[in-house]
């Protein structure tokens, strides 16, 4: 059976335990700080209770086990998922950590959102074994999980690394060349930027910026991706359309002052209780249980074929 360690126990840590968990791994966890260390059950049993409402594969949930130290919780892996802060520095301290305790076959794979795999294995002693496992927030829920080969990495272990997403019923897309972002967030940021300076410039309010795009464009690829929709619509639209609306779109290389403000005064959004929109507690309990509903009742309706 796979033993696998997730280090770090924030926003990403706990769904991504019970997903492995239930794809029948032996997880261990370990986060830094004891405060997220006791909240982390709650964290794996909410996780847990929406997995089984997903058509996933269930090989019998283990319990997930916290251990107080990086040492005990990564002993006898075969994989090594660390989720810590977005910080290079950290990354590399927590895989040197590991790779003073685990196996020369063990697996160590970075939850990074888009820090270049190949810098975290420049810190490394044995950069072969280093691969992206990048999954997607809420992670239990959302299938797609980027696998990224650093310059470094050996192909056994992208291999091993596809096979086990997998084993968990999610679904694995290899990046083939390590640039920072991967795939899913440059697509992303490509968005949102644009998203932000339309609502900056007062070209539309953000609520119905958010209309816009979740019933139009995100509705629509979410069943026809990219490439299709490029076909659906037909190329030579593409080409006449993009050939002057290419230069309008918002190609700034800083972030915009309308997040930079926000920031500024402490506005993170939720985990603040306010940042574009207004939150309360009771408020973000609803969301979160709504969106997992929604989130779940979409994935069904993709994966059935009628
Ligand atoms: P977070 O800040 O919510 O959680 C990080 C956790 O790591 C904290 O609980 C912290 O106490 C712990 N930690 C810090 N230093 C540690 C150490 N040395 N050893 C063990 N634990 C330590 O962060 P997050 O949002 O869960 O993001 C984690 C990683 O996942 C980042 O690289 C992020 O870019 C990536 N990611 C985040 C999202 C997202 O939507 N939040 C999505 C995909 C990927």
């Amino acid at each position: 059976m796979t033993k696998a360690a997730v280090i770090g126990l924030g926003t990403m840590g706990p769904g991504i335990a019970a997903t492995l968990a239930r794809a029948g791994m032996t997880v261990t966890a370990f986060d830094a700080d004891v405060g997220q260390r006791a909240k982390a059950p709650k964290g794996f049993e909410f996780a847990a209770g929406v997995l089984t409402r997903l058509s996933l594969p269930d090989r019998g949930t283990s319990e997930i086990a916290v251990a107080d130290s990086l040492a005990v919780a990564v002993a006898g892996a075969d994989l090594v998922l660390e989720t810590v802060p977005e910080k290079l520095e950290l990354k590399i301290d927590v895989f040197r950590q590991v790779e003073a305790v685990v196996g020369p076959d063990c697996v160590l794979a970075s939850d990074t959102s888009g820090i270049p795999i190949t810098k975290i294995q420049d810190g490394l002693s044995a950069p072969a074994r280093v691969v992206g496992m990048h999954w997607s927030n809420p992670p239990h829920i959302i299938p797609m999980i980027e696998v990224i080969a650093g310059a470094k990495t050996a192909p056994e272990v992208v291999r091993r690394m596809v096979a086990w997403v997998r084993e968990t019923g999610h679904l694995p897309v290899v990046i083939k060349k390590d640039v920072p972002g991967f795939v899913e967030n440059r697509v992303l940021y490509a968005v949102m930027r644009e998203c932000v300076d339309l609502v900056e410039k007062g070209v539309i309010d953000a609520e119905d910026l958010d209309t816009c795009v979740s019933w139009g464009i995100g509705y629509k690829l979410s069943v026809v991706g990219p490439m299709a929709l490029l076909d659906m619509a037909g190329l030579d639209i593409y080409q006449a359309v993009g050939s002057y609306l290419n230069k309008e779109l918002c190609n700034r290389a800083d972030v915009s002052g309308y997040v930079t403000e926000r920031t500024k005064a402490g506005r993170f959004g939720i985990k603040t209780k306010g940042g574009i929109f207004g939150y309360t507690a009771e408020r973000i309990a609803e969301l979160q249980g709504e969106r997992a509903r929604k989130l779940i009742a979409v994935r069904k309706a993709l994966e059935s074929k009628n």
